[in-house]
């Protein structure tokens, strides 16, 4: 028997302020002291999944799932993932029918790099047009596109336009050009110093003396000039080219980096001027089209280059073992989180309102989550808080499984092979090179976690079934953070187009009553619920006399009833 906590908390409630750029103007009062919550009857739990329909997105707002094509799905047997191999898994990821299958339910994909490149990971290309031949051709990509977009799945390409690969014709012409003395041809793609010193980050162009090109990651990826006109014409050939052959948003790799480190450089780039450019460029293909930069930097950086224009930027203040997902979790401080989310919100909508938040808990760079989390109810409570954040949420593949790298900090280890089944899989592919073994869940492989209700597979299922039943709470604004008298509760209200919804978050282990007050909503119905302890566990939620009943571990929408 889980011990049972009151918190009556009639005057404590503390509020944080309203959002500067709430969406919904019309704002709708709550007759305040007239209508008290229901009394009326006994709470019967009808499960919201069940009852409510789901609404399939058509807009930007999209669960999306981040994948490595070398290591999810192999279709020829080399055991290297490809695009083929993708295809025969896109069922798994949508089926695209809402009412049915075994389907994940994401409704976009992000691929980590697939042009050509020497690498495995393929930030170096040498061809922004060709499809890796590791991973297929480019009629295999057309297919993807094709499959996706049946299943109401965007396909949104990761690219790298700071860098090139030294191996890339436009470098190649450069050097030539540059030992021949000629300035004003590729040379000006890329970020150049003419220096008798070597300038930090730069590295010596072999035929010509004195001349020194940009490079913040390694020698063989030298960067881009970006404000030179004619790698702008280039960059809007490859948009053009990709949005033609079915791609529908772009992740942009090292944003950070799009401005020069030296203002000796050819490269006079601002980075926000860039993007607002790329932005504006892209539309004329695609006026839907869908931009998320990676600016891997500190959060008031990322708020302000919001004034670009830019649809998304990765939220990497939520992300990682210090993020403050798995903070609220390890310091058992969930209030934190929920004000954190809303402060960065509030800001970020100064710079620009239409901003779409971009939530995770790990990508291709960083520890798996679930190396940090490590028991499933950490992983779905993780899950859960980020997922129900507003805006678009971003699943590292495997994630789903509560997959971990396990081995040493390294990109490798990172990128561990999708996990199909923990008997056999005939499509498994990878491990990257560099990484001999391939790690299982506790709880399995996709085929086994199918079957098991308790698995944290099924737990996400459930998280995105519940988004498409409240599709205000990745679109709207949050509107106020609940503080609910114990940092292991709280919770925000969040409104789109006139309608309001409260999510509540108990991460303690034990069963604790809450209480609303009167003016967050007239009449109190459940439109969802999640549970990271135990599905059973919805036998305990109870909702009566405006007071919640929350089980351990469990997450409630709550909202007016109709
Ligand atoms: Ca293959
Ligand atoms: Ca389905
Ligand atoms: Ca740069």
């Amino acid at each position: 028997m889980k011990k049972l906590i009151s918190i009556m908390l009639c005057c404590a409630m503390a509020v944080l302020p309203l959002c500067a750029c709430q969406k919904d103007n019309n704002s709708s009062s709550n007759g305040s002291g007239t209508e008290s919550m229901s009394k009326q009857g006994e709470f019967v739990y009808n499960d919201p999944i069940n009852t409510l329909t789901p609404v399939a997105s058509q807009d930007k707002y999209r669960n999306v799932y981040e994948l490595l094509l070398y290591t999810y799905s192999d279709s020829n047997g080399d055991e290297t993932g490809d695009i083929n191999g993708l295809i025969s898994k896109l069922d798994y990821l949508n089926d695209g029918d809402p009412a049915s299958g075994e389907d994940l339910g994401v409704d976009a994909i992000w691929m980590l790099p697939f042009t050509a490149a020497k690498s495995y990971h393929k930030y170096d290309t040498y061809d922004y047009y060709q499809v890796d031949e590791e991973y297929g051709t480019l009629e295999d990509f057309k297919k993807l596109t094709d499959e996706c977009h049946k299943r109401g799945i965007k396909v949104i390409m990761d690219l790298a336009l700071n860098h090139t690969s030294t191996e890339h014709e436009w470098f190649k012409k450069a050097r030539e050009e540059l030992a021949n003395g000629k300035t004003d041809g590729y040379a000006q793609m890329y970020s150049l110093i003419y220096s008798e010193d070597k300038p930090a980050y730069f590295a010596g162009v072999p035929e010509a003396e004195n001349w020194w090109y940009e490079c913040n990651f390694m020698p063989s990826f030298p960067e881009l000039n970006l404000s030179s006109d004619m790698t702008r014409k280039e960059i809007e050939n490859i948009i053009k080219y990709w949005t033609e052959n079915g791609v529908d948003g772009f992740r942009l790799d090292g944003v950070k980096y799009y401005n020069s480190v030296n203002k000796e450089s050819t490269d006079k780039t601002d980075a926000i001027e860039f993007l607002g450019w790329l932005n504006e460029t892209a539309q004329k293909y695609n006026p839907d089209v869908y931009f998320v930069g990676e600016l891997w930097d500190s959060s008031t950086t990322i708020k302000k280059t919001y004034a670009s224009g830019i649809d998304s930027l990765f939220n990497f203040d939520g992300s990682g073992s210090t993020g403050k997902y798995a903070n609220a979790i390890k310091t058992n401080n969930v209030y934190k989180m929920v004000s954190s989310v809303l402060r960065f919100q509030n800001s970020a909508c100064e710079r620009n309102e239409n901003y779409i938040d971009a939530n995770f808990l790990s990508n291709h760079d960083q520890m798996r989550i679930a190396d940090t989390l490590t028991e499933p109810y950490e992983q779905k409570l993780a899950a859960a808080m980020y997922m129900l954040s507003p805006g678009n949420s971003f699943i590292y593949y495997g994630e789903e499984l509560g997959l971990g790298g396990t081995i040493g900090t390294q990109d490798a280890s990172y990128r561990t092979a999708m996990v199909w089944s923990s008997t056999d899989s005939d499509t498994a592919a990878g491990p990257p090179p560099g990484y001999e073994v391939s790690n299982i869940p506790q709880g399995g492989g996709v085929k086994e976690q199918l079957k098991d209700s308790e698995s944290v597979l099924n737990f996400y299922r459930r998280i995105i079934k519940l988004k498409e039943i409240n599709p205000e709470i990745a679109r709207g604004r949050i509107t106020q953070a609940l503080d609910l008298g114990n940092p292991k509760q709280a919770g925000f209200c969040v409104e789109y187009n006139n309608e309001k919804k409260v999510v509540l978050f108990n991460i303690a282990d034990e069963t604790v009553t809450v209480e609303l007050p009167d003016d967050i909503l007239k009449d109190i119905e459940l439109y969802g619920d999640l549970y990271a302890g135990n599905t059973e566990d919805y036998k305990t939620l109870d909702i009566s006399g405006g007071k919640i009943t929350m089980p351990q571990y469990s997450v409630v929408v709550l909202g007016e009833k109709k």
